[in-house]
């Protein structure tokens, strides 16, 4: 029986995992993502991280046929590198990956995605629905997608394309993104931001709120618990979060034209019906084509490091009948 892995390296934690032609998870690792000294440390995490899961597995890692990788990015594919992670510290420039893996499972097959794009893959592979027009959504600390359509996932030349948390959903540009320009997506909608956005909005007009604004814990999970617990100003800002996110996806339908959307991150794991409800019901009023089923992912926090497997499986693809 074929061994693949998977790997997924986030700023936080890097997962990877062994698994056979099935598709099934044998052994898994996951270790904090160093902060520093540089890229290489980095590197080093990772490949430990995939000898831990082939050592639990039982196969040596020269046993393993092909490797896919989810991480954040930019990607450099040309070189199988992350170039300057904008989710970790300075000094950690480049992160050598394809090469290192290959040498260490001693195998060319290393597919390397964005994080969003090995969900994409993974939501094909893995789930019941996986028409050949499909995107995986992540609404998290940042907003990304992964896009499929006429049955190809989309990369773009560097690795990079659906980064659409940074499309402009407001001209007015109300709020700033973290990548320094006004009015993007993710400035309003991530779990980043929603709790700035609330701050913001709350500056222009200071209402009563039971929320804790001004407090240094004050975070984007606080919207969500004061708008169930009924604060009517709470319910305003996710009103206006809605509002961001079904212009973006209405976007994002009509470039595209997916059948389904499948939606994760942690800001909708947490808060599945708050976030999709109200894009389902509104969505209609915008999309000028067919309006796709907006669904949770079918695989939760694994949507990557399974993506990931995936990739392995199938030639970067998520294409179930190319396992090799
Ligand atoms: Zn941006």
């Amino acid at each position: 029986m074929a061994t693949y892995a998977g790997v997924d390296l986030g700023a936080t934690n890097i997962r990877a995992v062994v698994g056979d032609d099935s598709g099934t998870v044998v052994a898994s690792r996951r270790t904090g993502t160093p902060q520093g000294p540089n890229g290489i440390a980095v590197t080093e995490a990772v490949l430990d991280a995939l000898r831990g899961a082939a050592e639990e597995a039982g196969v040596d890692p020269t046993r393993i046929a092909a490797v896919g990788i989810g991480s954040i990015g930019p990607l450099d594919l040309a070189e199988g590198a992350i170039d300057n992670p904008a989710n970790l510290p300075d000094t950690i420039d480049r992160i050598p990956l394809t090469g290192p893996i290959g040498e260490l499972v001693d195998s060319d097959d290393i597919y390397l995605h964005n994080d969003t794009t090995a969900g994409v893959i993974g939501e094909r592979f893995y789930s019941e629905r996986n028409p050949d027009d499909m995107v995986y959504l992540t609404i998290s600390s940042g907003i990304g997608a992964g896009v499929c359509v006429d049955g190809s996932v989309i990369q773009g030349w560097d690795g990079n394309a659906g980064e659409v948390g940074h499309m402009t959903v407001d001209p007015n540009g109300f709020m700033t993104c973290g990548c320094g320009v006004d009015g993007h997506w993710e400035a309003y909608c991530s779990g980043n931001n929603i709790f700035r956005y609330a701050r913001r909005l709350h500056d222009e007009d200071p209402v009563d709120t039971s929320m804790p604004l001004e407090s240094a814990d004050f975070s984007s999970a606080d919207v969500f618990a004061h708008a169930a617990e009924g604060d009517a100003f709470a319910e305003h800002v996710l009103d206006q979060v809605t509002r961001w996110n079904v212009i973006a996806i209405a976007n994002i339908v009509d470039a595209y034209a997916p059948l389904v959307i499948y939606v994760g991150g942690a800001v909708t794991l947490n808060n599945p019906e708050r976030t999709l409800d109200p894009i389902r019901e509104r969505l209609d009023d915008v999309v000028f084509g067919n309006v796709p089923d907006v669904q949770l992912t079918t695989l939760g926090d694994d949507v990557v490091v399974k993506g990931a497997l995936a990739s392995a499986m199938t030639g970067g693809t998520g294409d179930r009948s190319r396992v090799r």
